[in-house]
């Protein structure tokens, strides 16, 4: 815990993040039920341990299908639907590429084509079958593996601010590295605000772009360099294209959605990571409730129309556009 100014903050590491929860009380009960919430969900949806209900579906690839709770049941659902749009960039049975490039742990490697084309046969989100009624998961296919590391932590994010909400709590923030949901804003901004740094890719973790103030927002950015390993002077980050088995590779280094939901957020991040700047800008045009920040790699920091949020530069060898 630290207290910094009337703001109180609990940390904890879970799901490999650093986790920091911000509270205007001093309530150590409250954050211990936030960080118990957190283990208790991602250990229904964790593919980085051997036993989830989602690695169960995993085991039984091929096989049979799996009984999972509602709220699993309905995230796959949701994730699936996603993947299915034409064109979609966003895939949940991406797993068996994802556990092949290892990006982010120990034995990463970029792997032979081959095994990249084999690999993405197993990846077909059309695939997995849902039994709404039996509320269960089959994954046609053996060696077929779903992977909601895009999602969880949206998905989770959005259970603490409504747990928080439920304790009748008005003003918090959640950060769930990369996630970042709220309730209201700092008691002492006027209008309420939380400030969220928009961090300089690559720089040191200080080092911000600059800062996205929000008021009970989701603020969720996704980055090419939050995970990634090099090789030969080539970089490999961690957002794969389904289509090509590789990482997504274009004008961006990041995307940040500001959204009520952080699972949207965490969704948008990824396709419009494949659509690249001109494609989201055209496509949000249609989708008010969604809100997005580009940094491209010549260092234009782009919008789509922010009303639900305000952005201000620290950086001044990045430029709005
Ligand atoms: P994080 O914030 O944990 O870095 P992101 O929300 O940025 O996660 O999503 C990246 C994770 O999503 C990867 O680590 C991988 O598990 C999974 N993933 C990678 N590529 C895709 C994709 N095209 N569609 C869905 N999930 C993906
Ligand atoms: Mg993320
Ligand atoms: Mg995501």
């Amino acid at each position: 815990m630290s207290a910094e100014g009337r703001v109180y903050g609990y940390s904890a590491v879970l799901m490999g993040s650093p986790i920091l929860l911000k509270l205007f009380e001093h309530n150590e009960g409250r954050a211990m039920r936030v960080f118990r919430l957190i283990k208790q969900l991602e250990t229904l949806l964790t593919v980085n341990r051997p036993h989830s209900e989602v690695m169960a579906i995993n085991h039984a690839a091929g096989d049979h299908p799996v009984v999972v709770s509602q709220p699993v049941f309905n995230l796959i659902a949701r994730a699936k639907e996603v993947s299915m749009m034409p064109g979609s960039c966003f895939n949940l049975a991406i797993g068996p590429l994802v556990k092949r490039w290892r990006i982010g742990f120990n034995g990463d490697s970029v792997p032979p084509a081959k095994e990249i084309l084999a690999l993405r046969a197993l990846t077909q989100p059309q695939q997995v079958i849902l039994d709404p009624q039996l509320r269960s998961v089959f994954l046609e296919k053996r060696g077929m593996e779903i992977d909601l590391g895009a999602i969880a932590k949206g998905y989770i994010a959005d259970r603490v601010r409504d747990l928080l909400r439920q304790e009748g709590v008005e003003n918090a923030l959640i950060n769930l590295g990369g996630n970042v949901q709220t309730l209201g804003g700092t008691p002492d901004s006027s209008p309420g605000s939380w400030g969220i740094g928009l961090k300089k890719p690559f720089g040191a973790p200080d080092e911000l772009i600059g800062v996205i103030n929000v008021t009970g927002k989701s603020v969720v950015t996704s980055g090419v360099y939050e995970r990634y390993f090099e090789i030969q002077g080539q970089r490999y980050h961690h957002i794969l294209d389904p289509h090509t088995g590789y990482p997504l590779d274009n004008e961006l280094l990041s995307v940040t959605v500001i959204s009520d939901d952080s699972i949207d957020g965490d969704i948008f991040t990824t396709l419009l990571y494949g659509m690249g700047v001109e494609k989201s800008l055209a496509y949000l045009a249609d989708i008010p409730a969604i809100e997005a920040l580009f940094v491209t790699r010549d260092r234009q920091v782009v919008f789509s129309s922010p009303r639900q949020f305000s952005f201000t530069l620290r950086d001044d060898s990045y430029h709005l556009a």
